[in-house]
């Protein structure tokens, strides 16, 4: 379900803009609200979060999407934590649908689906693990089952998955308020070898209220 938000840009605290291919890491307070946009459309946006006061504590995907009985992410969602722990509420989406199954690319997928020689391109895996190391908090075992915002991969009649293009469009945001004080980890993803990013990865766009 798609819903608006009236928050006003000038009001934010904090702007980033993601480049291209990028990590970021940052941390959020308890209620403050998290607005990421796809700034030029059909961006993938890898997505991890984490207790900042104990990162062992982090969302965990079985129990949201059981929790919710629904596949996707949308408004209303509620990312549950490992321990039970409501994290996140999505407050506002107006791309309506974000994958929770597709997984982060990583330099072994790569090699595995488009060949040898793509071994060495780019990867939302080595973004996570560098944004995580140069942290400090978060260690490569810290890297788990990610949300991809603004990414569609449908589950097709026979329980396969599939990379389709994508159903954003350029200033399409989602909104997340913090249940508790998270760090918010982001591979803006450098995939150059499916339609997951249009095959043209572009800029993100970071944005928090308190
Ligand atoms: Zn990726």
């Amino acid at each position: 379900m798609t819903t608006s938000s009236d928050r006003k840009a000038a009001d934010a605290i904090f702007r980033h803009t993601i480049p291209a291919g990028e990590p970021c890491l940052f941390d959020l307070a308890a209620g403050q609200t998290l607005r990421l946009t796809d700034v030029e459309g059909n961006q993938a946006i890898d997505t991890l979060f984490y207790n900042a006061d104990d990162p062992r504590e982090r969302y965990d995907p079985q129990r949201t999407l059981r929790r919710q009985n629904n596949l996707y992410l949308t408004s209303g969602s509620v990312l549950y934590s490992n321990l039970g722990r409501p994290m996140l509420t999505l407050v506002a989406d107006t791309c309506g649908r974000h994958d929770t199954l597709g997984g982060a690319c990583a330099q072994e997928s790569n090699t595995v689906r488009y060949g040898q020689d793509k071994r060495y391109m780019h990867s939302c895996r080595d973004n996570f693990l560098r944004a995580a190391l140069h942290d400090g908090r978060l260690d490569k075992r810290d890297i788990g089952a990610n949300i991809n915002f603004f990414m569609n991969v449908p589950v097709t009649p026979t329980g396969g998955l599939t990379f389709e293009d994508g159903i954003s469009a350029p200033g399409k945001y989602v909104e997340l308020r913090a249940e508790m004080e998270v760090i918010v980890l982001i591979s803006n993803c450098p995939q150059l070898n499916n339609p997951c990013n249009g095959w043209n990865p572009t800029p993100a766009e970071v944005r928090v209220w308190a």
